[in-house]
């Protein structure tokens, strides 16, 4: 078994049907489908794929009384360690307060730094270097025009500490089952329920299998489900740096010629950096020695947060579009990367799956609740209709923002620099896109909204 954790506990007994013949309601927490019905299931929900969508959602479905075994490739000491991944993710407040309201909050808040202003610049190689910052067609968003709750736009945090918090808010609950490293390799459906079969062999079943297993996801490709998209001729080249100046809360956009070009403030004078280049560019600064790939981001970075120097390795990620065509199939459901990969321009690629895992947790609980199955179609439909069209707009949203943006010809160079100085001077419509951005606008499930999913 490859050392991995297997400890699926022992069926609870029966819980009591109202005379309805559907399970009393008011046994909402203590519902398990699976252990209630003797259809020989492990679980009433079979996750593949433990990563950031996977073990947020099995937090979600754990709190709203359903069963969870999540099963996942990667081994634990390698994807924690600080070297896995360098991205810092910046997470709109409605996606933190699901995170507070699965019991993330006192370990997130501790590392996590507030943005309290955004700047998107449609800059030239070099204009942050002359002026000390953004030119003055560019768009500005402030906290203060949007408070509401005295929450920032958003916050930004370091994935080493998001998977770190994640995987001790999984241990703290014994009730869900990590099998890892392990995979699901295959994949069998009957009209009640999903069995999957592991790599080791063996083989669980549960009325619901997610295919949280990101872009290249097995399940997705195992029940059919085609995507379109593309690859992106670029790769983002991400790393940490500190700097002399204090970066005041501000995170910075600006629109390159050959990208987009972020600054992202983390806690202290650090910030996060997430540079996209073309793929052989983007090799050669990535092999670059420190000191010649300081002098090209300060080409970049301009000098208005002092001496720049880099904290630990340089990361790239070559960038790719994928849109499912469907979320859901008998029995199925995507969620996060497998369902939606986009452009990392906006930092809402996480986001979207946090959306979804709140609003599939909302639907499961809800289908448990009336004595449904976890599985059922009426469910699945739901979080469809729910999820899909944020979705696609977004995904779409960020492919047009990168064609507009990385392209040179002059007269529509002219009209954008225009269109980000009129949206800037118009009060609702910045305030709208601070809400969309910040994942507080539309008919948003209650996790989102900050709300438990415990009865
Ligand atoms: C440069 C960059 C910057 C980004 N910045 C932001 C940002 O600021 N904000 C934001 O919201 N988003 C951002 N994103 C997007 C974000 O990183 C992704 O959307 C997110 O990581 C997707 O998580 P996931 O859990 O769906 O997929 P993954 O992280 O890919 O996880 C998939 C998991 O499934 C497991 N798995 C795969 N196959 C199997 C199998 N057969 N059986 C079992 N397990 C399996 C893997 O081991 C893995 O743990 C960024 C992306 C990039 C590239």
């Amino acid at each position: 078994m490859c050392g991995a954790a297997w400890t699926l506990k022992k069926a609870a007994p029966c819980l009591p049907l109202a005379r309805s013949g559907r399970i009393d309601p008011s046994a909402h927490a203590a519902l398990s489908f699976a252990m209630s019905n003797g259809r020989g299931f492990d679980a009433d929900v079979i996750l593949s794929g433990g990563g950031l969508v996977g073990q947020t959602l099995a937090l979600a479905l754990d709190q709203a009384g359903a069963s969870v075994i999540v099963v996942d490739a990667s081994k634990p000491a390698e994807t924690l360690a600080a070297s896995f991944d360098g991205r810092a993710f910046a997470i709109a407040f409605a996606s933190y307060r699901m995170w507070r309201a699965l019991g993330l909050g006192d370990e997130l808040d501790a590392v996590a730094q507030p943005i309290e202003q955004i700047m998107v610049t449609d800059g030239k190689l070099g204009d942050g270097g002359r002026r000390g910052g953004p030119s003055l067609l560019h768009l500005h968003f402030d906290r203060a025009e949007l408070n509401e709750d005295g929450e920032p736009l958003g916050l930004m945090l370091e994935a080493r500490h998001v998977r770190r918090a994640l995987d001790n808010g999984v241990k703290a609950r014994p009730s869900i089952k990590m099998i890892q490293p392990m995979s699901v390799s295959a994949i069998e459906r009957d009209p009640a329920g999903a069995t999957v079969t592991l790599t080791d062999g063996k083989r669980l079943r549960a009325p619901l299998l997610v295919g949280a297993d990101g872009r290249r996801s097995f399940v997705r490709g195992a029940v059919g489900i085609r995507t379109i998209g593309w690859d992106y001729p670029v790769t983002a080249i991400v790393a940490t740096i500190a700097h002399d100046k204090p970066h005041g809360a501000v995170a910075h956009e600006f629109f390159l010629p050959n990208g987009p070009f972020a600054i992202l403030p983390l806690t202290g004078n650090r910030s996060n950096i997430v540079w996209a280049e073309p793929r052989a560019a983007a090799d050669a600064l990535l092999k670059m020695n420190e000191a010649d790939f300081l002098a090209e981001l300060g080409r970049r970075f301009g000098d208005f947060l002092g001496e720049l120097s880099l904290e630990g390795p340089r990361f790239g990620y070559p960038l790719s579009l994928q849109l499912a065509e469907r979320m859901i199939d008998a029995r199925v459901a995507l969620a996060g990367d497998s369902a939606h990969g986009i452009h990392p321009l906006a930092g809402q690629g996480l986001n979207l799956g946090l959306k979804d895992c709140a609003a599939l947790a909302e639907c499961v609980a809800d289908a448990m609740s009336v004595g449904l199955d976890p599985g059922d179609v009426s469910a699945l439909e739901r979080y469809q209709r729910w999820r899909r069209f944020d979705n696609v707009s977004m995904a779409l949203g960020m492919e047009f923002f990168d064609k507009l943006f990385s392209n040179e010809i002059r007269p529509l160079r002219a009209a954008r620099r225009l269109g980000l100085a009129a949206v800037n001077a118009a009060g609702p419509a910045r305030r709208f896109f601070m809400k969309y951005a910040g994942g507080g606008a539309g008919d948003l499930p209650k996790l989102l909204r900050g709300e438990s999913l415990a009865a």
